[in-house]
């Protein structure tokens, strides 16, 4: 707008100047003919010789001036009289009019304080020129006249333009600056008073409608990019709080996007930084296979429980379900797979299958036992021999420990089972006196002797299940140590924490033993224990019930020095 009115307002002032200069070269032209009419008129009436008055007396008007040079180029006469200039001879309209007849200029003159026009005319064969001069005053005042008209009108079509500048400005360039800075993307633009204030309709028209229209639709942009980055960060949160892995490729294999589960089991940090693909990360051709299938075919494919190597090496079972990602329009853009981890399902059918085995194992070797003498009893009796009490004594064994075998199965089966613990404040004295008294006879027949210790007077536990666990750990000592061997049994505190600890002086039990003391069915001495009547399982009935009550135990031993069994009872929580 600024460029069109500055080009108009130089085209005008270009104009104006064009017919000033047109103007004044007219009336020079015109000056010139006329004087050159006067000149020639006057070279008639030259007298020879000519007087030093014939100019004063010849010159039409009083600003008319007349001046006349000889041949030999001196001043014969001048109008005005004035004092001959020397360099007279040399002005332009004199050299002119004696090379071409006629010559003329345009000077400044101190006498009329103005310019003046200036014609000489060449006297032919008598080599006379004669000079006439004239004031251009009217042309000088004609001019300025002109020059005032001509820049009034400059500067009021300037004031014009710069008015319709504005005008427009407002109208058509300020709008749209402002619905630009309105549309411009991201940062602060978006921000409700980023642009503050709206157009007024009755300035704007239709530029206000636009930009109420981009103020919804800014509006709405805005709601939807925060409602998006909602949802991102409740998807992030939801991603992380997922306790299954989660890992999408694109189709060359390159993560797209993983769960922090994933980076922690599987990854490390910055999978996507690195650069490292699904091949690198696993190299199991069964998740590979799911994954191609997805990407390639567009196929849900899912595996069963894999083996898998973690980051620490550690060795987990997880079963896999991969899924094609696609955009709207059905192409597909990558995979998704989720990995779930079976391992503590993979491990409960493993013990499950054991202990189907192990109980299965443990009848059958009694009832096989029964069931061989019960046959030989039927045989004698059959041929009339005398039955051997020493059979009935066996069966009569056997039955006991298949008793006793459902018995721990009953046991442990119920501690798993029950719903919750009576939980008590016990006497620690009473308890193991009780319990000592109870197992006298058998402490006694092998002249064992048991001891206490009671540094911890109270713990805070269920009766019947912690008079299970001292008997059956007093039950192992009484088994296990050989006669005249010593038992201790020491209550003491460890911190808020209440330890009980049941010491002998027996063969002891070797350290590799230790970890797998507390699993069902395990025996260090396979047939002395079965020769004891142990079922196998009064150590983990123990550890079941140390479990439910938030507590632990533990063994330290050394063979030849001994064991001693450690049971930690937590202290019970206020709330
Ligand atoms: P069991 O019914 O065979 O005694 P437990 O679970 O009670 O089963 O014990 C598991 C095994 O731990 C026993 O077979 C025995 O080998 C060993 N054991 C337990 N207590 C002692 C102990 N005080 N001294 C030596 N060995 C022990």
């Amino acid at each position: 707008m600024l460029v069109q009115a500055l080009l108009v307002l130089v085209a005008l002032a270009g104009s104006g100047l064009a017919a000033r200069y047109f103007f004044k070269a007219q009336f020079i032209h015109q000056v010139s003919s006329q004087l050159k009419d006067s000149l020639l008129n006057l070279s008639h009436k030259l007298p020879d010789p000519i007087g030093s008055d014939w100019c004063t007396n010849s010159a039409i008007g009083a600003e008319f001036r007349l001046t006349v040079l000889g041949a030999d180029g001196k001043v014969v006469c001048d109008s005005r009289g004035l004092e001959i200039d020397a360099t007279l001879p040399s002005r332009p309209e004199i050299v002119s009019a004696r090379a071409h007849g006629f010559g003329e200029a345009v000077r400044h003159s101190n006498y009329f304080r103005d310019e003046e026009f200036l014609g000489a005319l060449l006297i032919p064969g008598r080599g006379v020129v004669i000079r006439g001069a004239v004031p251009l005053s009217r042309l000088s005042q004609t001019m300025r006249v002109v020059d005032t008209s001509l820049g009034l009108v400059l500067i009021i079509i300037a004031l014009t333009l710069v008015a319709c500048a504005i005008y427009s400005a407002r109208r058509l360039v300020f709008p749209l600056g402002r619905l630009l800075l309105k549309t411009q993307g991201g940062g602060d633009a978006f921000s409700e008073n980023a642009v503050a204030g709206d157009l007024t309709r009755e300035w704007f028209d239709e530029w206000s409608e636009l930009e109420s229209n981009i103020d919804h639709m800014r509006r709405d942009l805005m709601a939807k990019t925060q409602s998006l980055s909602m949802e991102q960060v409740e998807l992030d949160t939801i991603m992380g709080a997922i306790s299954d892995a989660i890992l999408a490729v694109d189709p060359e294999g390159n993560p797209l996007f993983y769960n922090s589960r994933f980076e922690l089991l599987f990854g490390g940090e910055g999978l996507r930084k690195r650069n490292i693909k699904l091949w690198a990360i696993f190299r199991d051709p069964e998740i590979l296979s799911a994954f191609r299938a997805a990407l390639k075919d567009g196929q849900r494919a899912a595996t069963k429980a894999i083996p898998l190597e973690q980051k620490e090496g550690l060795k987990s079972f997880f079963s896999l379900s991969v899924s094609p990602l696609r955009k709207s329009e059905g192409t597909i853009y990558g995979a998704v797979g989720i990995f779930h981890d079976v391992t503590e399902l993979k491990s409960a059918e493993q013990m499950r299958i054991d202990f189907v085995a192990n109980v299965s194992h443990e009848l059958r070797t009694p009832l096989t036992s029964i069931k061989g003498y019960v046959d030989t009893l039927i045989d004698d009796v059959n041929h009339q021999k005398p039955i051997m009490p020493e059979f009935l004594q066996i069966i009569a064994r056997n039955t006991e420990r298949l008793l006793n075998l459902m018995n721990d199965l009953l046991d442990l089966s119920s501690i798993e089972s029950a719903d919750i613990l009576q939980k008590d404040p016990l006497s620690t004295l009473d308890l193991t006196e009780r319990i000592v008294k109870q197992m006298q006879v058998g402490f006694e027949s092998k002249g064992q002797t048991v001891e206490w210790e009671i540094k911890a007077t109270t713990v805070v536990a269920d009766t019947q299940r912690i008079e299970q666990v001292l008997s059956n750990l007093l039950i192992n000592a009484n088994k296990y140590t050989p006669s005249g061997s010593r038992i201790t049994v020491i209550w003491e505190s460890q911190g808020r924490d209440v330890l009980l600890k049941v010491k002998d002086t027996g063969p002891g039990i070797p350290v590799e033993h230790h970890s797998r003391l507390f699993e069902r069915f395990y025996r260090v001495d396979k047939a002395r224990a079965r020769e004891q009547g142990g079922t196998g399982l009064g150590l983990a009935i123990v550890k079941h019930i140390m479990q439910r009550h938030e507590g632990s135990i533990w063994v330290e031993s050394k063979p030849g020095e001994g064991a001693v069994f450690i049971c930690r009872f937590p202290a019970p929580t206020t709330s």
